[in-house]
């Protein structure tokens, strides 16, 4: 139901084989639900927390969220992420092998004996091995792709190719499985699991569309109380209401103080479910405001807080988004053959682009050196015709430069970026004759 939400996302999750899932470690049913909800009755995606609507030292403007850290590390948000690895030892032609095993140091393309180090006999790591970036999973050998490739070595080297974790990532070996293809070739299957405890910049959401990330996971001591000791799990910023209008938020958050102090489910069924006067007449049978505001005190000097708070219940989610999946940077790297620019992708450890935005702010902040060194890194010089404006040549053999329409030798040096004589050599290539208008630099 809940797409992005973390949750168990099926019953038998512990022997599947899934790309790209995660698992709730303490997932709940809302205390506040439908007749839709139970009648569904799907696996449990969210937790049920306490929530008070307050700022928070401006670390939850523009929708974040502040996670009291003692909830944090008693178990709310906290979820695996599975990741599978997978080896076929497939058959080739002329009686050709693959073979999962332990490479042996003569393999082209040996890796390190400390990257398989947690490989057994059979070539496959062994359950609850903490593997990290590089440590291999499954142990193969490949035999050579051509025969004259294989002929030009002289010996036979057989190929290295195992599956190793990825760069940037870890995981704990969770299970591994053993089957084969309908040709009975040998398959492995490897899962391996990683524990993600919730942090800054993760995704959290309602299911009023409230999502936000977490901006501060505050320490549990700092965290805003009311008279009778209750600290909320999240700090919701109040500023993320009244241009949305989520009133069902609002009702829902008080609904839920109800149905926790109360100890029983209340209908949320539209139409059908509890008026809103219903829950404000069961709070204040229990003692409290019927708006659900109350008395809190601040977590640092203790003081009291000079206006009430709204707090209450909610029904949070974890959603799929985690900036441990996201973080990255690079100083220098691979670039791409064609165009001479950046690679792009975290996962092929290319750059972050500095756009056109990005070169408007330090216009702005007049860093001009900064912008030329950027722009200025890849640049080319191309010979231009003073006379026609045409691309000139550049033989260095006879040491002369003319031009190839015109044949003038009133040639001058242009610096341009590489990205722009690629633009000139493809217009080229369409037949498009481009001309430039060479002016004095110093006039
Ligand atoms: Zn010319």
């Amino acid at each position: 139901a809940y797409k992005q939400g973390l949750g168990i996302y099926a019953g038998n999750f512990p022997v599947r084989i899934d790309t790209d899932v995660s698992i709730l470690h303490y997932p709940q049913k809302p205390l506040v639900r439908s007749f839709v909800y139970d009648t569904l009755d799907v696996h449990p995606v969210g937790q049920n927390v306490v929530l008070a609507v307050l700022p928070y030292e401006g670390y939850n403007i523009e929708d974040a969220k502040v996670l009291n850290k003692g909830s944090v590390d008693r178990g709310f948000g906290r979820s695996s992420k599975f990741r599978p690895y997978t080896s076929v030892e497939l058959n080739y032609a002329g009686g050709l092998k693959d073979e999962i095993t332990i490479p042996e140091k003569d393999v082209s393309g040996y890796r390190t004996e400390e990257s398989y180090r947690f490989l057994e006999e059979d070539g496959i790591v062994f359950p609850e091995a903490e593997l990290e970036e590089g440590d291999v999973v499954i142990g193969k050998v490949s035999p050579p792709k051509f025969l004259s490739e294989a002929r030009e070595i002289s010996i036979q080297t057989r190929k290295e190719n195992s599956s190793a974790v990825r760069q940037g990532e870890r995981g704990i070996v969770d299970a591994v499985f053993l089957t084969q293809d309908r040709e009975g070739n040998k398959i492995v299957q490897v899962r391996t699991r990683e524990l993600r405890i919730p942090e800054i910049g993760d995704k959290f959401s309602v299911p009023h569309g409230q999502k936000g990330v977490v901006g501060f996971v505050a320490p549990e001591d700092d965290v805003p109380f009311t008279s009778s000791g209750i600290k909320p799990d999240i700090i919701f910023n109040p500023h993320g209401i009244p241009s949305r209008m989520t009133v069902g938020y609002l009702m829902d958050v008080l609904a839920g103080k109800l149905a926790a102090l109360s100890g029983e489910i209340v209908d949320a069924t539209p139409f059908s479910g509890e008026e809103v006067e219903n829950l404000e007449e069961g709070l204040r049978k229990l003692g409290f405001r019927e708006n659900g505001k109350e008395i809190m005190y601040h977590g640092i000097t203790g003081q009291k807080m000079p206006v009430k708070i709204f707090i209450g219940n909610m029904f949070y989610l974890k959603l799929r988004y985690m900036v441990a999946d996201k973080l990255h940077a690079r100083a220098s790297g691979k670039i791409a053959l064609l165009t001479r620019q950046p690679i792009e992708g975290r996962a092929r450890g290319g750059a972050l682009r500095l756009g056109e935005m990005e070169q408007q702010a330090l216009v702005g902040h007049g860093a001009s050196l900064l912008l030329k060194e950027r722009y200025d890194s890849d640049k080319v010089v191309l010979f231009i015709c003073s006379k026609c404006g045409g691309l000139a040549v550049d033989d260095k053999i006879h040491n002369k430069r003319v031009c190839s329409l015109c044949y003038s030798n009133q040639v001058e040096p242009i610096e341009v970026s590489y990205a722009f004589k690629l633009l000139m050599e493809e217009l080229l290539g369409l037949h498009l004759l481009t001309k430039f208008e060479l002016k004095n630099k110093y006039e």
